[in-house]
């Protein structure tokens, strides 16, 4: 197997030298076990810090470690009873072309079944697996949008934002749509259905986005915090709801603030606003099974759209991830490490 090992924490923007790719012998199957070849390689923001010795909601790779990251993959080889050769699964093997797994550490995906069989198996990584996941549960149960709310999202031609967008539509709330650049603004729009798309780089994105927001915002689904976070959050109407998802503005340097302390906890007191961090997993005893059987008919039926960027080859990802966290990507981002 190929692999690509964390060699260093990165300081800032991850570059090609915290990283090195080795080559090595895989060890021989066991009873229970199946060797697996990758075929798409996730990458997404919270990778970032999984690369940082900082305290976080889930342990940090040690120097060496294979980098981690979800995988849709097919069995090779197998040792295990309900495993055979030919099978599509969904597995955590990160950064690596192959691996020797128990066979208990995957899910089997069937592309004749619904919902793989209307959307590529690679949509198990992303609208139909945990980005698509992440926005419909925390949007569903944190942000609950009613009809004719606002709600707003930023990273919103990501696989969470656009998910969120249009799922607020499906609830008959307004989606506003924040992303970086012209292309991006134009598929918010166009591929999406946003009811209005903004450009977080233009210099006139605060005023954009108050004309955006005339009667305010009731849902916030905060991505990405920084001046973006900001601006939004001096629009909360009272009793308005902010699902609080990622901040993907500050993985890479520390955060940096004209807003303060004092000011948002002003207006989360003055506006009883309702700030909820979650990590999708807390979600997924509660809301797997709706979120397959809804999330797949709206796929399949085209009420929601999806958007994939996919790099060749794994010698290509870290490059690629470093876009990730600059908003080089369009759409969710995956590695074709093998073929499909
Ligand atoms: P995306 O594919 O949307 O990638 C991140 C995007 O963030 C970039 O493409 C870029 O888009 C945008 N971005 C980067 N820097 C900034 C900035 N300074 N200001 C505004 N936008 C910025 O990622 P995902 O859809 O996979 O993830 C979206 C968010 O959801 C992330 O914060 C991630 O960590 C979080 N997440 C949280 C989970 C949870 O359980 N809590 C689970 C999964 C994801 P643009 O060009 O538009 O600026």
């Amino acid at each position: 197997t190929t692999q690509v090992r964390l060699a260093a924490y990165p300081d800032g923007e991850p570059q090609d030298s915290d990283f090195e790719t080795v080559t090595v012998d895989l060890p021989e199957l066991q009873d229970g076990q199946v060797l697996l070849r990758s075929i798409y390689l996730s990458l997404d923001p919270y990778m970032r810090g999984r690369m940082s010795q900082a305290k976080s909601y889930a342990a940090h790779l040690e120097l060496g470690d294979v980098v981690l990251g979800g995988t849709v993959c097919e069995v090779v080889e197998s040792r295990a009873e309900n495993r055979k050769p030919g099978d599509i699964v969904l597995a955590f093997i990160g950064w690596q072309t192959h691996a020797v797994v128990d066979a208990r550490q995957m899910k089997r995906l069937d592309p004749t079944a619904p919902p793989f069989d209307a959307a590529p198996i690679s949509t198990a990584l992303g609208v139909l697996g945990m980005p698509g996941f992440t926005a419909y549960a925390g949007l569903l149960e944190i942000g609950k949008p009613a009809e004719g709310e606002t709600v707003v999202v930023a990273a919103a031609a990501g696989p969470v934002g656009s998910a969120v967008g249009q799922v607020a539509r499906l609830k008959g709330a307004r989606a506003v749509g924040i992303a970086g650049g012209e292309e991006k603004v134009r598929l918010l729009r166009e591929h999406f259905g946003f009811d209005v798309a903004l450009d977080h780089r233009s210099p006139t994105f605060v005023d954009d986005l108050k004309a955006a927001t005339p009667d305010g915002v009731d849902v916030y689904f905060e991505n990405v915090a920084g001046p973006v976070g900001e601006a939004v959050l001096r629009r909360m109407n009272t009793y308005g709801r902010v699902p609080v998802c990622g901040l993907v503005a500050n993985y890479n340097r520390p955060a940096e603030s004209s807003f303060g302390f004092p000011a948002f906890m002003g207006a989360v007191l003055a506006k009883s606003l309702t700030v909820r961090g979650f990590i999708q997993d807390e979600f997924v005893p509660t809301h797997t099974e709706a979120f397959t059987r809804e999330m797949g008919q709206w796929v399949a039926n085209g009420d929601v759209a999806y958007l994939e960027d996919v790099v060749d080859g794994l010698e290509n990802a870290v490059d690629a991830f470093r876009g990730l966290l600059t908003g080089r990507n369009v759409g969710k981002l995956l590695v074709k490490v093998g073929d499909d």
